[in-house]
């Protein structure tokens, strides 16, 4: 078993206490490393470490940046089956996902390395006598909090373009698996980038996370969880007046409507609920199918739901590992539980596996519940894992949009429909930061993600993603001074 340092001012350290805590392996149980457990004072020396790296940072030419930039994505390109194998023995990703994931990180550098380079300022035309130009510049120093359900994605997504634009970032890892962090600390450290540019602090969130959150050398929360964390960091940063970028949880509707093609529905809807043991916050959140198409469409949902492989997530063959936690595994048990108790049917119930080699980890079957209500738990809150939430039928399209937007959260709504037209009518209609009509929705660099409502603010990703690290400067010169 091994035992980490953190990264901080590009000095590998243990904490001030000299704290470890457990990491697990989800597959089997068993312990696989301890971790320094970061306390304020270690917030401390992380910050006035990224502070002094700032001016150097900041300093640099856009050029010497991107170059700065593109090199990561090569080390990131050269490790990737090694992180991959990180990825599935802390998180429990199944391989081939966990090598695609690995494969594109890469590209998150990529892209922020090159449009970092052509984001232009603007000249404003007021008078001959005067200049007026808007300059974007860095925020200064940001902290980047992130989850735990793609680990080494999750920070990537917020440190390339953190970076690129020339901000310096303390990166706090989730604490259930931080070690991917940990990976790409050590790759980073072959770079010779100014001591303190980045920094990976772990430890728990109600320490590191709140002190970061909370601390006067932090200019920006970059932050991804849930939202009752992210409402607990908007208080902390409002001491401070900090910006934030806050990507939260969700509770996505899915409506399928009576001439959508049920078949490629149903196979679609499978593999996004399944895809990373529903541990996604992009997951099909509840389904509202039209009461023509209900039958069949459960029917062949059921069906594809039965078939999906449940395994060793080392398995060429395993569609879905484990869930990240036993504790996590009991939430969403407690979720299917709370369900029952609320009279809705479960018409598949995914129980843990009581047979070896799937008894020991934290391993659940997919599991589909119908005829749930507005009200029900399982309706209003993100349950995060393989577990389908089939609502009532409906059978007018008012309605089924009021009750999709009827929900705290506002992330993705996934509409389906034969009719371009149509769904457009819907996505005009739905309270989400993304709709997509025909299709699922990806994660793409070019385009813009966030929710509304309590599921975050601002955007990740494109050039709307960039500019959140940016301040936006008026600069006002008077011409008609002499010298
Ligand atoms: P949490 O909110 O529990 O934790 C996220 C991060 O915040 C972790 O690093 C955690 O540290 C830290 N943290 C916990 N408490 C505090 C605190 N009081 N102050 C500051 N930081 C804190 O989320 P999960 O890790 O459980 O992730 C799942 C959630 O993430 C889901 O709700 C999901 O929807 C959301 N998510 C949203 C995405 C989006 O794009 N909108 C994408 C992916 C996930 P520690 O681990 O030490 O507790």
């Amino acid at each position: 078993m091994s035992e980490y340092k953190m990264w901080i001012g590009g000095k590998w350290v243990e904490a001030e206490s000299g704290k470890l805590y457990p990491v697990f392996n989800p597959t089997t149980a068993a312990e696989i490393a301890q971790v320094p457990k970061g306390d304020k004072e270690d917030v401390d020396k992380a910050v006035t470490a990224a502070r002094a790296a700032f001016p150097v940072w900041s300093g640099k030419s856009q050029a010497e940046r991107s170059q700065t930039g593109l090199k990561i994505a090569a080390i990131l390109r050269d490790y990737a089956k090694e992180i991959a194998e990180i990825d599935t023995l802390e998180h429990g990703t199944p391989k081939n996902l966990a090598s695609r994931i690995a494969g594109d990180l890469p590209e998150w550098f990529e892209w922020n390395a090159y449009n970092a380079r052509s984001l232009m300022g603007n000249t404003v035309p007021q008078s001959p006598e005067e200049l007026i130009y808007l300059q974007r510049e860095p925020v200064g120093v940001v902290a980047l909090i992130t989850p735990w359900n793609l680990p080494l994605l999750m920070i990537i997504e917020k440190l390339a373009p953190a970076l690129m634009v020339g901000n310096t970032c303390i990166v706090k890892p989730a604490s259930i698996n931080s070690l991917t962090a940990l990976k790409l600390a050590e790759l980073l450290d072959k770079l010779e980038l100014p001591p303190g540019t980045v920094n990976v602090i772990t430890g728990p969130g109600s320490i590191v996370g709140e002190a970061l959150s909370s601390h006067r050398g932090v200019d920006m929360v970059a932050f991804t969880g849930s939202s009752d964390t992210g409402k607990r960091i908007m208080c902390l940063a409002s001491t401070t007046v900090k910006r934030l970028q806050l990507e939260l949880g969700g509770k996505n509707p899915v409506i399928v409507l009576d001439d959508a093609n049920i078949g490629q529905v149903a196979e679609s809807m499978v593999a996004k609920q399944t895809f990373n043991c529903g541990q996604i916050c992009a997951s099909p959140g509840r389904y509202y199918i039209h009461e023509r198409v209900y039958d069949k469409f459960l029917e062949k949902f059921k069906t594809g739901m039965e078939k999906v492989v449940v395994g060793d997530p080392r398995d060429e063959k395993t569609q879905m590992g484990p869930l990240v936690s036993a504790e996590h595994r009991d939430r969403v048990d407690g979720y299917i539980q709370s369900a029952i108790d609320e009279g809705a049917s479960v018409i598949r119930r995914g129980k843990k596996p009581t047979t070896a080699p799937l008894d020991k980890g934290f391993f659940m079957f997919p599991t589909i519940i119908t005829n749930v209500t507005q009200k029900m738990k399982v309706a209003r809150e993100e349950i995060f894992g393989p577990v389908a939430v089939i609502m009532e039928k409906f059978n007018s399209d008012d309605e089924v949009i009021k009750m999709a937007n009827d929900n705290v959260y506002g992330l993705a709504a996934n509409i389906w429909t034969q009719s371009a037209a149509r769904g457009m009518r819907f996505a005009n209609k739905i309270a989400a930061g993304t709709v997509t009509v025909g299709r699922t929705p990806g994660k793409d660099q070019d385009l813009p993600w966030g929710g509304f409502k309590e599921s975050g603010i601002g955007k990740e990703h494109s050039v709307y993603g960039l500019l959140e690290y940016t301040n936006l400067k008026r600069i006002q010169v008077d011409l008609t001074i002499k010298n």
